[in-house]
């Protein structure tokens, strides 16, 4: 699919009210994800594959000693925390790639970031593209994910989700967009996609209100179920709660 023109309905829809990303709405997400899943099982007959990630930072050029990524390995942890842990589901993270140009160090909200997103597309892959920010500042939330549910889904984060100074920075902004990547939405308002448990990472961002640490058992067999074929080992580590019922909240 042509992402800039797919982006450039995007842009025409309303962001719901939310503060948080705005995400490819109103595909079936998880059969997306089943559908290449067979497809890759016929080739690879019986080796299942683990989730591909490609980190990409930016750089002024190959000689900048300050290129993005300060999110990176804090997002990185938590993700392993909550999904290969929690939910046994196995990420492949490739060497950071880099994107050598300043004008996608502050990416603004639209066109740009669809020429961002046009720099690396990798089919086997997902792509968590870092910036220092959006403009405006912190836009989606400080992340957001473009075709979740889809196999050719990417990501981008603002470093300043924790660099920014302020209360409490959330430390699970990765497992988030990750878990919009495995076709789960918000508790409420999940536009399309698979609805999540409360008072877990898929909580959404209000700015200055971490998201919770936490995974629920809900949250776990969905997205296990969407990734049927992709490599997934038992979990070494229970979920927090079972369900919205027993999870509690979003924090407010
Ligand atoms: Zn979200």
């Amino acid at each position: 699919m042509n992402k800039i023109l797919w982006l450039t309905t995007l842009a025409l829809l309303p962001c719901a009210g939310s503060t948080d990303e705005r995400h490819v709405d109103g595909v079936a997400a998880p059969a997306a994800v089943r559908q290449r899943v067979a497809s890759n099982m016929s080739v690879t007959a019986g080796s299942l594959q683990p989730m591909c990630i490609q980190p990409i930072f930016v750089r002024d050029s190959p000689t900048d000693t300050h290129p993005t990524g300060a999110a990176y390995v804090i997002g990185r942890k938590e993700a392993e925390t909550q999904w290969t842990k929690k939910a046994g589901i196995v990420f492949t993270w490739r060497e950071p790639r880099f994107v050598d140009d300043p004008a996608f160090k502050v990416v603004t909200v639209g066109d740009q970031e669809a020429k961002l997103l046009a720099t690396v597309q990798d089919a086997g892959c997902i792509e968590v593209f870092f910036i220092q920010d959006f403009n405006p500042p912190r836009s989606h939330g400080g992340a957001s994910t473009w075709e979740s549910g889809k196999p050719d889904a990417q990501i981008i984060i603002s470093d300043a989700s924790v660099t920014a100074p302020g209360p409490g920075h959330d430390t699970v902004f990765l497992a988030h967009e990750l878990g919009h990547v495995m076709g789960l939405g918000h508790p409420v308002m999940p536009l399309g996609l698979i609805p999540s448990s409360t008072n877990t990472l898929m909580c959404v961002s209000d700015l200055g209100v971490p998201r919770p640490a936490r995974n629920s058992q809900e949250n776990v067999d969905n997205a296990r179920k969407a990734l049927k074929g992709f490599k997934l080992v038992p979990p070494s580590a229970p979920p927090d709660c079972k369900a919205s019922a027993d999870c509690g909240p979003c924090p407010e």
